[in-house]
């Protein structure tokens, strides 16, 4: 799917997340962090694509690109699995303790959990499409929904464009809507 459909799948999964469990404290600036990382972990899957929005907007991307997808096995293999799921998560982990000193206010267990929200929320998303996903890697069964594959979705064309994304963009306003009371005491709390 397209890197638009996937930031915002992303930040629809981490509203629900949101509007649904019980958060721990944090700071507006812990906030405002994760809702960055939850739209690299949306997108983050794909840098095993010398043509994903992640490399296009760097000079030399594609090149990063093409590396990291022969090292990763190619577009939609390790880092679209269970596998690459660990594997993206402990990274990432090593990557925010790597950080930690330079922010030391910023709650980075929330940051790890909104980056990894939304890298699930990209290969649920990918599940939908033609493609399918091969969760169990190194089994290299490909899955799809639905099952057949004839009706699922085709990357960029009418279906996610006119159907799915704003299919998405209704959920989300659907969920702001519905849980209206609950974010504004959120946002009340933060804002002090
Ligand atoms: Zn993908």
């Amino acid at each position: 799917m397209l890197g638009r459909t996937h930031d915002l799948a992303a930040f629809t999964a981490l509203s629900v997340v949101v509007v649904t469990q019980p958060l721990p404290e944090m700071t507006m600036g812990t906030a405002i962090v994760a809702l960055g990382a939850n739209m690299l972990g949306g997108i983050a899957p794909d840098i095993d694509q010398s043509t994903a929005p992640f490399w296009r907007n760097v000079p030399i991307g594609p090149m990063f690109g093409r590396f990291f997808g022969r090292l990763l096995g190619g577009h939609r293999f390790l880092s679209h699995s269970i596998l690459g799921i660990f594997l993206f998560g402990i990274l990432f982990q090593l990557f925010l303790n790597f950080l930690q000193p330079s922010i030391p206010n910023i709650d980075l267990d929330v940051v790890w959990w909104a980056f990894m929200i939304g890298f699930v929320s990209h290969l649920i998303m990918d599940t939908f499409t033609k493609e399918g996903v091969a969760w169990l890697l190194p089994i290299p069964w490909s899955f799809g929904f639905p099952p057949i594959r004839a009706f699922r979705v085709t990357t960029g064309e009418f279906f996610e464009k006119y159907i799915i994304f704003p299919g998405l963009l209704v959920l989300t306003g659907y969920i702001y809507y519905t849980y209206y009371d609950k974010i504004l005491e959120l946002l009340r709390e933060y804002l002090k």
